[in-house]
């Protein structure tokens, strides 16, 4: 594990392309994981600094499991391009765009959780419908491992969800269409729609190793760097993918700061 504060100088090289792109996760990356997703607030720090950044870098954008509009109003930051429901949905200023193919699956999900519901609810499971997308969170399970295998084998179960891709995440099971689309393939369409020439991805979780992975992803004029946030329920292949760390939100905030400054 290489630690960003070690590496400042391979950062700066990065800085210098002229085309440069943010894209940060949300949850547990720019703020602190709580035990319900609803109570998770953007740590001000990191909304000060992306606000400073947003005038600086070409592309500054936030992606994560939860719809766009939800990200938009906990980050609230004009200019800046909110990737929701795992990179289906693109929201920037003023233009909205769904993934091809999507709209049908709102109601496969709520067919879906219909089904589940009664099996799984109790014992601390969250279910949140998110549109063409859900998640079952298991955090507040006094025995989070085999309640999330229970989830699984319920999902897996059901005729109705053989449409959709399974994606574990910290504590959490995501159900979303499979049609190929993750934080991946999102990462890519952004350093390609914005020519960027240089980027750095940060993400904590098992759904950013996609992005790692397409950050790394060998494109003409392009070099990445992905950053992976270090936590107790982090999955093993984050650091595997990750070419620098950085250890929780606490010193997300610092190096934001330490970017703001770099380009002031
Ligand atoms: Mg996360």
């Amino acid at each position: 594990m290489v630690y960003v504060f070690g590496k400042l100088d391979l950062i700066r090289e990065v800085l210098k392309k002229p085309r440069f792109g943010l894209i940060t996760d949300v949850d547990g990356t720019i703020s602190r994981t709580t035990s319900s997703p609803d109570e998770a607030t953007v740590s001000p720090k990191c909304r000060h600094y992306l606000t400073i950044l947003c005038r600086k870098l070409t592309l500054i954008a936030a992606i994560s499991g939860r719809p766009a509009t939800q990200i938009k109003e906990m980050i609230g930051i004009d200019g800046m391009v909110y990737l929701g429901n795992h990179g289906l949905e693109r929201l920037g200023e003023g233009d909205y765009e769904l993934a091809q193919n999507t709209k049908d699956y709102s109601q496969v999900i709520k067919t879906v959780l219909k089904e589940l519901t009664p099996s799984l609810s109790g014992e601390g499971i969250i279910i949140e419908d998110k549109g063409i997308t859900a998640s079952i969170h298991y955090r507040l399970c006094l025995e989070p491992e085999s309640v999330m295998k229970r989830i699984l084998t319920a999902v897996k179960s059901l005729p109705q969800a053989r449409s959709l891709q399974i994606m574990e995440g910290k504590m959490v099971i995501n159900l979303l269409p499979d049609i190929g689309v993750n934080k991946g393939t999102a990462t890519l369409k952004l350093i390609k729609s914005y020519n960027l020439e240089g980027g750095i991805y940060i993400g904590d979780d098992h759904t950013d190793i996609d992005a790692f992975k397409a950050i790394h992803t060998p494109q003409s004029d392009f070099q990445g760097l992905a950053i992976g946030v270090i936590s107790k329920e982090m999955p093993q292949d984050l650091t595997k993918e990750a070419d620098l760390t950085l250890n929780g939100v606490a010193d997300v905030e610092r190096f934001l700061g330490w970017m703001s400054e770099e380009l002031s």
